[in-house]
Protein backbone atom coordinates (compact mmCIF):
# COMPACT_ATOMS: atom_id res chain seq x y z
CA UNK A 1 0.00 0.00 0.00
CA UNK A 2 1.65 3.34 -0.69
CA UNK A 3 2.51 5.40 1.62
CA UNK A 4 -0.33 8.44 3.13
CA UNK A 5 0.93 11.49 2.43
CA UNK A 6 1.82 13.50 5.81
CA UNK A 7 2.27 17.24 5.89
CA UNK A 8 5.66 17.28 5.96
CA UNK A 9 6.25 15.73 2.73
CA UNK A 10 4.31 18.49 1.38
CA UNK A 11 5.79 21.26 2.93
CA UNK A 12 9.33 20.70 2.10
CA UNK A 13 8.30 21.76 -1.50
CA UNK A 14 6.60 24.42 -0.30
CA UNK A 15 8.48 28.50 -0.49
CA UNK A 16 8.36 28.03 3.31
CA UNK A 17 8.11 31.90 3.89
CA UNK A 18 4.80 31.46 6.02
CA UNK A 19 4.01 34.71 4.36
CA UNK A 20 -0.13 33.96 4.80
CA UNK A 21 -1.30 35.20 0.92
CA UNK A 22 -2.59 31.30 0.97
CA UNK A 23 -5.21 32.36 3.76
CA UNK A 24 -3.51 29.63 6.26
CA UNK A 25 -1.17 31.05 8.97
CA UNK A 26 1.80 28.86 8.04
CA UNK A 27 3.03 27.05 4.77
CA UNK A 28 2.41 23.90 6.90
CA UNK A 29 -1.00 24.29 7.54
CA UNK A 30 -1.47 24.63 3.75
CA UNK A 31 0.14 21.71 3.39
CA UNK A 32 -2.02 19.92 5.74
CA UNK A 33 -5.18 21.33 3.58
CA UNK A 34 -3.51 20.60 0.40
CA UNK A 35 -3.54 17.03 1.50
CA UNK A 36 -6.95 17.03 2.38
CA UNK A 37 -7.77 19.09 -0.74
CA UNK A 38 -9.18 21.57 1.09
CA UNK A 39 -7.23 24.00 -0.60
CA UNK A 40 -5.57 23.80 -4.11
CA UNK A 41 -2.08 24.41 -5.45
CA UNK A 42 -3.00 27.60 -6.97
CA UNK A 43 -4.06 28.95 -3.63
CA UNK A 44 -0.27 29.24 -2.74
CA UNK A 45 0.24 32.16 -5.42
CA UNK A 46 4.16 32.81 -4.40
CA UNK A 47 4.86 28.92 -6.25
CA UNK A 48 4.69 30.27 -9.04
CA UNK A 49 7.19 32.40 -9.49
CA UNK A 50 9.93 31.76 -11.35
CA UNK A 51 12.61 31.05 -8.32
CA UNK A 52 10.35 27.91 -7.20
CA UNK A 53 9.96 26.02 -10.73
CA UNK A 54 11.83 23.11 -8.99
CA UNK A 55 9.98 23.21 -5.99
CA UNK A 56 6.85 23.32 -8.15
CA UNK A 57 7.54 20.72 -10.28
CA UNK A 58 8.69 18.08 -7.27
CA UNK A 59 5.38 19.11 -5.83
CA UNK A 60 3.08 18.39 -8.65
CA UNK A 61 5.02 14.91 -8.59
CA UNK A 62 4.76 14.33 -4.95
CA UNK A 63 0.82 15.71 -4.81
CA UNK A 64 -0.06 12.99 -8.13
CA UNK A 65 -2.75 10.65 -6.75
CA UNK A 66 -2.33 6.78 -7.79
CA UNK A 67 -4.99 7.37 -10.36
CA UNK A 68 -4.52 10.11 -12.17
CA UNK A 69 -7.43 12.79 -12.41
CA UNK A 70 -8.37 13.34 -15.86
CA UNK A 71 -10.53 16.29 -17.22
CA UNK A 72 -12.97 15.66 -20.23
CA UNK A 73 -15.32 18.37 -21.43
CA UNK A 74 -14.40 22.57 -21.11
CA UNK A 75 -16.22 25.46 -19.26
CA UNK A 76 -18.28 24.94 -16.41
CA UNK A 77 -19.73 21.82 -16.52
CA UNK A 78 -16.38 19.92 -17.85
CA UNK A 79 -15.93 16.65 -15.29
CA UNK A 80 -12.66 15.60 -13.95
CA UNK A 81 -12.96 11.80 -12.77
CA UNK A 82 -10.22 9.51 -10.91
CA UNK A 83 -7.70 11.17 -8.53
CA UNK A 84 -8.28 8.39 -5.73
CA UNK A 85 -5.56 8.03 -3.37
CA UNK A 86 -6.83 4.80 -1.39
CA UNK A 87 -8.39 1.23 -2.37
CA UNK A 88 -11.09 1.59 0.36
CA UNK A 89 -12.53 4.85 1.77
CA UNK A 90 -12.32 4.11 4.97
CA UNK A 91 -8.31 4.64 4.65
CA UNK A 92 -9.14 8.62 3.69
CA UNK A 93 -11.82 9.16 1.57
CA UNK A 94 -12.65 8.75 -1.72
CA UNK A 95 -12.76 12.17 -3.88
CA UNK A 96 -14.44 12.68 -7.54
CA UNK A 97 -17.62 11.03 -7.76
CA UNK A 98 -18.39 8.56 -10.78
CA UNK A 99 -19.08 11.01 -13.58
CA UNK A 100 -22.65 9.33 -14.94
CA UNK A 101 -23.06 9.67 -19.14
CA UNK A 102 -25.72 8.93 -20.98
CA UNK A 103 -26.18 7.53 -24.59
CA UNK A 104 -27.37 8.99 -27.70
CA UNK A 105 -26.63 7.88 -31.56
CA UNK A 106 -26.64 9.34 -35.36
CA UNK A 107 -29.12 7.15 -35.89
CA UNK A 108 -32.19 8.05 -33.09
CA UNK A 109 -34.24 11.23 -34.30
CA UNK A 110 -32.88 14.11 -33.90
CA UNK A 111 -35.42 15.82 -31.56
CA UNK A 112 -35.68 12.54 -29.40
CA UNK A 113 -31.71 13.08 -28.86
CA UNK A 114 -31.42 16.48 -28.18
CA UNK A 115 -34.54 16.20 -25.34
CA UNK A 116 -32.36 13.40 -23.73
CA UNK A 117 -29.40 15.43 -24.11
CA UNK A 118 -31.28 18.62 -22.11
CA UNK A 119 -33.45 16.11 -19.71
CA UNK A 120 -29.56 14.93 -18.15
CA UNK A 121 -27.70 19.03 -18.61
CA UNK A 122 -31.15 20.04 -16.66
CA UNK A 123 -31.64 16.99 -14.00
CA UNK A 124 -31.05 18.41 -10.80
CA UNK A 125 -31.73 16.76 -7.37
CA UNK A 126 -31.31 17.88 -3.75
CA UNK A 127 -30.66 15.83 -1.78
CA UNK A 128 -29.26 16.35 2.13
CA UNK A 129 -28.55 20.19 1.24
CA UNK A 130 -26.57 18.92 -1.99
CA UNK A 131 -27.88 19.13 -5.68
CA UNK A 132 -26.79 15.73 -7.48
CA UNK A 133 -26.47 16.21 -11.17
CA UNK A 134 -25.62 14.42 -14.13
CA UNK A 135 -22.43 14.41 -16.33
CA UNK A 136 -22.54 14.15 -19.61
CA UNK A 137 -23.82 12.92 -22.95
CA UNK A 138 -21.62 9.49 -24.84
CA UNK A 139 -22.42 9.57 -28.57
CA UNK A 140 -22.57 6.67 -30.30
CA UNK A 141 -21.59 6.40 -34.27
CA UNK A 142 -24.41 3.49 -35.23
CA UNK A 143 -24.56 4.55 -38.92
CA UNK A 144 -20.97 4.44 -39.86
CA UNK A 145 -21.00 7.31 -41.32
CA UNK A 146 -18.62 10.17 -40.86
CA UNK A 147 -20.33 12.88 -41.97
CA UNK A 148 -23.61 11.78 -40.13
CA UNK A 149 -21.86 10.90 -36.87
CA UNK A 150 -19.97 14.86 -36.83
CA UNK A 151 -23.17 16.49 -37.57
CA UNK A 152 -24.99 14.64 -34.90
CA UNK A 153 -21.99 15.73 -32.57
CA UNK A 154 -22.19 19.34 -34.09
CA UNK A 155 -25.94 19.83 -33.23
CA UNK A 156 -25.15 18.57 -29.54
CA UNK A 157 -22.48 20.45 -29.02
CA UNK A 158 -24.77 23.35 -30.42
CA UNK A 159 -27.30 23.34 -27.42
CA UNK A 160 -25.63 22.02 -24.68
CA UNK A 161 -22.55 22.69 -22.51
CA UNK A 162 -22.24 18.97 -21.10
CA UNK A 163 -18.80 16.68 -22.03
CA UNK A 164 -18.84 14.51 -24.16
CA UNK A 165 -17.46 11.27 -24.95
CA UNK A 166 -17.41 10.36 -28.97
CA UNK A 167 -17.84 6.62 -29.36
CA UNK A 168 -16.50 4.70 -32.72
CA UNK A 169 -14.14 2.77 -33.61
CA UNK A 170 -13.03 3.66 -36.97
CA UNK A 171 -10.41 6.67 -36.31
CA UNK A 172 -11.80 8.24 -40.01
CA UNK A 173 -15.06 8.87 -37.84
CA UNK A 174 -13.55 9.64 -34.89
CA UNK A 175 -11.91 12.49 -36.53
CA UNK A 176 -14.47 13.80 -38.38
CA UNK A 177 -15.85 14.33 -35.47
CA UNK A 178 -12.71 15.71 -33.54
CA UNK A 179 -12.55 18.28 -36.29
CA UNK A 180 -15.97 19.82 -35.27
CA UNK A 181 -15.65 19.10 -31.38
CA UNK A 182 -11.61 18.87 -30.59
CA UNK A 183 -11.43 22.22 -28.94
CA UNK A 184 -14.26 20.81 -26.47
CA UNK A 185 -11.90 18.24 -24.67
CA UNK A 186 -14.48 15.28 -25.82
CA UNK A 187 -13.06 11.81 -24.10
CA UNK A 188 -12.22 9.76 -27.64
CA UNK A 189 -13.90 5.99 -27.13
CA UNK A 190 -11.84 4.16 -27.67
CA UNK A 191 -8.49 2.72 -28.55
CA UNK A 192 -8.40 -1.11 -29.23
CA UNK A 193 -6.10 -3.44 -30.18
CA UNK A 194 -6.49 -2.88 -34.05
CA UNK A 195 -7.30 0.72 -34.24
CA UNK A 196 -4.18 2.21 -31.21
CA UNK A 197 -1.91 3.70 -33.52
CA UNK A 198 -4.28 5.94 -35.26
CA UNK A 199 -6.20 6.46 -32.35
CA UNK A 200 -3.12 7.36 -30.44
CA UNK A 201 -2.32 10.06 -32.94
CA UNK A 202 -6.02 11.37 -32.63
CA UNK A 203 -5.69 11.59 -29.35
CA UNK A 204 -2.22 13.89 -29.48
CA UNK A 205 -3.41 15.94 -32.45
CA UNK A 206 -6.46 17.42 -30.75
CA UNK A 207 -4.87 17.32 -27.38
CA UNK A 208 -8.06 14.75 -25.99
CA UNK A 209 -8.57 12.03 -23.62
CA UNK A 210 -8.32 8.77 -24.28
CA UNK A 211 -10.01 5.86 -23.53
CA UNK A 212 -8.63 2.50 -23.95
CA UNK A 213 -10.31 -0.58 -24.41
CA UNK A 214 -9.87 -4.34 -24.21
CA UNK A 215 -12.64 -5.89 -22.99
CA UNK A 216 -11.59 -8.96 -20.88
CA UNK A 217 -7.79 -8.83 -21.61
CA UNK A 218 -6.12 -7.20 -18.59
CA UNK A 219 -2.67 -7.53 -19.87
CA UNK A 220 -4.03 -6.23 -23.43
CA UNK A 221 -5.20 -3.05 -21.78
CA UNK A 222 -2.14 -2.44 -19.77
CA UNK A 223 -0.23 -3.14 -22.96
CA UNK A 224 -2.22 -0.68 -24.84
CA UNK A 225 -1.75 1.95 -21.62
CA UNK A 226 1.84 1.61 -21.64
CA UNK A 227 2.30 2.23 -25.47
CA UNK A 228 0.14 5.54 -25.31
CA UNK A 229 2.22 6.48 -22.10
CA UNK A 230 5.17 6.21 -24.25
CA UNK A 231 3.67 8.01 -26.99
CA UNK A 232 3.19 11.22 -24.55
CA UNK A 233 -0.24 10.76 -23.53
CA UNK A 234 -1.17 10.67 -19.95
CA UNK A 235 -4.88 11.58 -20.14
CA UNK A 236 -6.24 8.29 -20.19
CA UNK A 237 -9.30 5.89 -19.49
CA UNK A 238 -9.36 2.71 -18.91
CA UNK A 239 -12.46 0.40 -19.79
CA UNK A 240 -11.46 -3.48 -18.49
CA UNK A 241 -15.22 -4.36 -20.30
CA UNK A 242 -18.44 -4.81 -18.72
CA UNK A 243 -19.60 -8.10 -18.71
CA UNK A 244 -23.65 -8.36 -17.56
CA UNK A 245 -23.85 -12.16 -18.08
CA UNK A 246 -24.63 -14.33 -15.23
CA UNK A 247 -20.96 -15.15 -13.60
CA UNK A 248 -19.40 -12.98 -15.81
CA UNK A 249 -20.69 -10.16 -14.32
CA UNK A 250 -18.18 -11.22 -11.03
CA UNK A 251 -15.54 -11.16 -13.72
CA UNK A 252 -15.86 -7.91 -14.36
CA UNK A 253 -16.53 -6.77 -10.56
CA UNK A 254 -13.00 -9.09 -10.12
CA UNK A 255 -11.49 -7.65 -13.37
CA UNK A 256 -11.86 -3.66 -11.42
CA UNK A 257 -10.95 -4.65 -8.26
CA UNK A 258 -7.61 -5.74 -9.58
CA UNK A 259 -6.62 -2.90 -11.83
CA UNK A 260 -7.42 -0.33 -8.86
CA UNK A 261 -5.77 -2.53 -6.25
CA UNK A 262 -2.57 -3.14 -8.84
CA UNK A 263 -3.04 1.23 -9.39
CA UNK A 264 -3.12 2.02 -5.31
CA UNK A 265 -1.45 -0.88 -3.86
CA UNK A 266 1.75 -1.53 -6.18
CA UNK A 267 1.51 1.81 -7.72
CA UNK A 268 1.56 0.31 -11.05
CA UNK A 269 2.03 3.50 -13.23
CA UNK A 270 0.50 1.85 -15.99
CA UNK A 271 -2.67 0.97 -14.92
CA UNK A 272 -2.88 4.18 -12.38
CA UNK A 273 -5.89 5.89 -14.52
CA UNK A 274 -9.81 6.07 -14.34
CA UNK A 275 -11.98 3.27 -14.75
CA UNK A 276 -14.94 3.16 -16.92
CA UNK A 277 -17.55 0.91 -16.91
CA UNK A 278 -20.57 0.95 -19.18
CA UNK A 279 -23.99 -0.76 -17.68
CA UNK A 280 -26.20 0.45 -20.77
CA UNK A 281 -24.44 -3.22 -21.77
CA UNK A 282 -27.18 -4.83 -20.70
CA UNK A 283 -29.45 -3.86 -23.41
CA UNK A 284 -27.37 -6.06 -26.10
CA UNK A 285 -29.73 -8.52 -24.37
CA UNK A 286 -32.24 -7.35 -22.65
CA UNK A 287 -33.99 -9.35 -19.70
CA UNK A 288 -37.84 -10.14 -21.33
CA UNK A 289 -39.84 -6.81 -20.19
CA UNK A 290 -37.97 -3.33 -20.68
CA UNK A 291 -38.72 -2.95 -16.55
CA UNK A 292 -36.55 -5.62 -15.55
CA UNK A 293 -33.77 -4.38 -17.88
CA UNK A 294 -33.74 -0.75 -16.61
CA UNK A 295 -33.45 -2.28 -13.27
CA UNK A 296 -30.58 -4.70 -13.66
CA UNK A 297 -28.57 -1.66 -15.23
CA UNK A 298 -29.48 -0.04 -12.17
CA UNK A 299 -27.67 -2.68 -10.20
CA UNK A 300 -25.03 -2.94 -12.53
CA UNK A 301 -24.28 0.84 -12.39
CA UNK A 302 -24.38 0.51 -8.73
CA UNK A 303 -22.29 -2.67 -8.31
CA UNK A 304 -19.43 -0.73 -10.28
CA UNK A 305 -19.49 2.08 -8.25
CA UNK A 306 -18.96 0.50 -5.13
CA UNK A 307 -16.11 -1.32 -6.80
CA UNK A 308 -14.04 1.84 -8.53
CA UNK A 309 -15.68 2.73 -11.50
CA UNK A 310 -14.78 6.53 -12.29
CA UNK A 311 -17.01 6.84 -15.22
CA UNK A 312 -20.72 5.04 -15.97
CA UNK A 313 -21.88 5.37 -19.53
CA UNK A 314 -25.78 4.29 -19.06
CA UNK A 315 -28.99 4.02 -21.12
CA UNK A 316 -31.94 4.77 -18.75
CA UNK A 317 -33.48 8.05 -17.49
CA UNK A 318 -36.07 6.99 -15.70
CA UNK A 319 -36.07 8.68 -12.86
CA UNK A 320 -37.27 5.76 -10.83
CA UNK A 321 -34.01 3.91 -11.92
CA UNK A 322 -31.74 7.20 -11.51
CA UNK A 323 -32.77 7.70 -8.06
CA UNK A 324 -31.27 4.83 -6.27
CA UNK A 325 -28.06 5.38 -8.50
CA UNK A 326 -27.45 9.14 -7.56
CA UNK A 327 -28.26 8.11 -3.79
CA UNK A 328 -25.47 5.67 -3.45
CA UNK A 329 -22.96 7.83 -5.20
CA UNK A 330 -23.27 10.28 -2.94
CA UNK A 331 -23.37 7.96 0.24
CA UNK A 332 -20.21 6.55 -0.86
CA UNK A 333 -18.30 9.65 -2.06
CA UNK A 334 -19.37 11.32 1.28
CA UNK A 335 -16.27 11.41 4.09
CA UNK A 336 -17.07 8.54 6.29
CA UNK A 337 -14.97 10.00 8.59
CA UNK A 338 -17.11 13.03 9.04
CA UNK A 339 -21.31 12.69 9.27
CA UNK A 340 -22.80 15.31 7.21
CA UNK A 341 -24.24 17.87 9.82
CA UNK A 342 -26.13 21.51 9.53
CA UNK A 343 -25.16 24.08 11.59
CA UNK A 344 -26.32 23.91 15.08
CA UNK A 345 -28.96 26.45 15.99
CA UNK A 346 -32.59 27.84 15.43
CA UNK A 347 -34.44 27.20 11.93
CA UNK A 348 -37.44 29.34 11.33
CA UNK A 349 -39.85 27.10 9.15
CA UNK A 350 -42.85 29.18 7.64
CA UNK A 351 -44.19 32.31 8.66
CA UNK A 352 -43.75 31.63 12.28
CA UNK A 353 -45.47 33.46 15.05
CA UNK A 354 -45.96 32.89 18.75
CA UNK A 355 -48.49 30.65 18.77
CA UNK A 356 -46.11 27.96 16.16
CA UNK A 357 -44.38 24.59 17.64
CA UNK A 358 -40.92 24.14 18.75
CA UNK A 359 -39.52 20.91 17.55
CA UNK A 360 -35.82 19.87 18.92
CA UNK A 361 -34.01 17.12 17.09
CA UNK A 362 -30.08 16.63 16.57
CA UNK A 363 -28.20 18.46 13.47
CA UNK A 364 -27.55 15.45 10.86
CA UNK A 365 -27.65 16.53 7.71
CA UNK A 366 -29.83 13.48 6.98
CA UNK A 367 -32.18 14.22 9.94
CA UNK A 368 -32.57 18.00 9.70
CA UNK A 369 -33.43 17.89 5.99
CA UNK A 370 -36.44 14.98 6.61
CA UNK A 371 -37.73 16.79 10.09
CA UNK A 372 -38.12 20.45 8.22
CA UNK A 373 -39.30 18.35 5.10
CA UNK A 374 -42.27 17.02 7.39
CA UNK A 375 -42.37 20.26 9.49
CA UNK A 376 -43.20 22.48 6.03
CA UNK A 377 -45.90 19.70 5.63
CA UNK A 378 -47.11 20.83 9.27
CA UNK A 379 -47.77 24.07 8.19
CA UNK A 380 -44.81 26.01 9.89
CA UNK A 381 -42.26 25.60 13.01
CA UNK A 382 -39.46 26.32 14.91
CA UNK A 383 -36.72 24.05 14.51
CA UNK A 384 -33.86 23.95 17.26
CA UNK A 385 -30.96 21.71 15.71
CA UNK A 386 -28.77 20.59 18.91
CA UNK A 387 -24.25 20.09 18.22
CA UNK A 388 -24.45 16.20 18.03
CA UNK A 389 -22.13 16.28 15.98
CA UNK A 390 -23.92 15.20 13.17
CA UNK A 391 -25.11 11.56 14.59
CA UNK A 392 -28.47 10.79 14.53
CA UNK A 393 -31.03 11.10 17.08
CA UNK A 394 -31.06 7.57 18.51
CA UNK A 395 -27.41 7.53 18.46
CA UNK A 396 -26.64 10.87 19.85
CA UNK A 397 -28.87 9.76 22.77
CA UNK A 398 -26.98 6.48 23.45
CA UNK A 399 -23.85 7.96 22.98
CA UNK A 400 -24.88 10.97 25.45
CA UNK A 401 -24.74 13.56 22.90
CA UNK A 402 -28.55 14.01 23.27
CA UNK A 403 -28.60 15.02 26.52
CA UNK A 404 -31.58 17.28 28.69
CA UNK A 405 -28.86 19.31 29.65
CA UNK A 406 -27.95 20.22 25.95
CA UNK A 407 -31.51 20.16 24.86
CA UNK A 408 -31.94 23.31 27.67
CA UNK A 409 -28.79 24.66 26.47
CA UNK A 410 -30.07 24.75 22.66
CA UNK A 411 -33.29 26.27 23.64
CA UNK A 412 -31.53 29.21 25.84
CA UNK A 413 -28.99 29.95 22.86
CA UNK A 414 -32.03 30.24 20.62
CA UNK A 415 -34.01 32.66 23.07
CA UNK A 416 -37.20 30.76 21.86
CA UNK A 417 -39.24 31.70 25.07
CA UNK A 418 -39.25 35.02 23.71
CA UNK A 419 -40.16 33.84 20.69
CA UNK A 420 -44.13 32.35 21.64
CA UNK A 421 -46.21 32.52 23.79
CA UNK A 422 -46.47 28.66 24.81
CA UNK A 423 -44.26 26.47 26.89
CA UNK A 424 -43.98 23.33 25.08
CA UNK A 425 -41.41 21.54 23.32
CA UNK A 426 -41.28 18.64 20.93
CA UNK A 427 -38.89 15.97 21.40
CA UNK A 428 -38.05 12.90 18.69
CA UNK A 429 -39.87 9.65 19.71
CA UNK A 430 -36.69 7.93 19.38
CA UNK A 431 -35.30 10.60 22.43
CA UNK A 432 -38.15 9.71 24.54
CA UNK A 433 -36.35 8.81 27.43
CA UNK A 434 -34.83 12.12 28.55
CA UNK A 435 -38.00 13.62 28.33
CA UNK A 436 -38.56 13.40 32.22
CA UNK A 437 -35.47 14.99 33.00
CA UNK A 438 -35.77 17.66 30.59
CA UNK A 439 -39.22 18.74 32.21
CA UNK A 440 -37.62 19.00 35.46
CA UNK A 441 -34.92 21.08 34.31
CA UNK A 442 -37.19 23.03 32.01
CA UNK A 443 -39.44 24.02 34.97
CA UNK A 444 -43.09 24.86 33.96
CA UNK A 445 -42.76 23.70 30.49
CA UNK A 446 -44.10 20.46 29.19
CA UNK A 447 -42.34 18.35 26.80
CA UNK A 448 -44.10 16.28 23.93
CA UNK A 449 -42.12 13.20 23.20
CA UNK A 450 -43.36 13.30 19.47
CA UNK A 451 -43.78 10.87 16.65
CA UNK A 452 -40.64 8.05 15.99
CA UNK A 453 -40.51 8.78 11.93
CA UNK A 454 -40.18 12.41 11.59
CA UNK A 455 -43.36 11.60 9.13
CA UNK A 456 -46.13 11.37 11.08
CA UNK A 457 -45.25 15.10 12.49
CA UNK A 458 -48.13 16.42 10.30
CA UNK A 459 -50.42 14.25 12.47
CA UNK A 460 -48.55 14.49 15.57
CA UNK A 461 -49.23 18.76 15.38
CA UNK A 462 -52.95 18.09 13.91
CA UNK A 463 -54.41 15.24 16.88
CA UNK A 464 -52.64 15.95 19.59
CA UNK A 465 -50.35 18.93 20.02
CA UNK A 466 -53.12 21.71 18.48
CA UNK A 467 -55.67 19.93 20.40
CA UNK A 468 -53.85 20.21 23.95
CA UNK A 469 -52.03 23.63 23.53
CA UNK A 470 -54.55 26.04 23.89
CA UNK A 471 -54.40 29.92 23.38
CA UNK A 472 -56.55 32.55 24.94
S1 LIG B 1 1.03 31.24 0.32
FE1 LIG B 1 2.50 29.59 0.04
S2 LIG B 1 4.38 30.40 0.91
FE2 LIG B 1 2.73 31.66 1.70
S3 LIG B 1 2.12 30.68 3.64
FE3 LIG B 1 0.83 29.87 2.06
S4 LIG B 1 1.85 28.01 1.44
FE4 LIG B 1 3.38 29.22 2.53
Amino acid sequence: MPKLLRPLDVYRHLPGTNCGECGEVNCMAFAAKLIERQKGIEDCKPLFKPEYKAKLEKLLEVLRPPVKEVTIGVGDRAITVGGKVCVYRHELTWYRPTALFFDVDDEMPEDEAIKKVKYVEDFELERIGVKLKLNGIAVRCVSGSPEKFAKRVAKITEVSNLPLILCSYDPNVMEEALIVVGSKKPLIYAATKDNWSEMIKLASKYNCPLALSAPGDLSMLKSLAATARKAGLDDLILDPGTFVEGDSFAETINMFTMLRREAIEKEDKDVGYPLMGVPAAVWLSPEGDEVATKMKECYVANALITRFADLLVMHTIDIWALLPILVWRQNVYTDPRVPLSVKAGLYEIGLVDEKTPIFVTGNSALTYFLVRGDVEKSGKGYLICVDTEGISVESSVAGRRFTADKVVEALKEAGIENKVKHRTIIIPGKAARISGELEDLLQGWKVFVGPKESSGIPDFIEKVWSKEVKFE
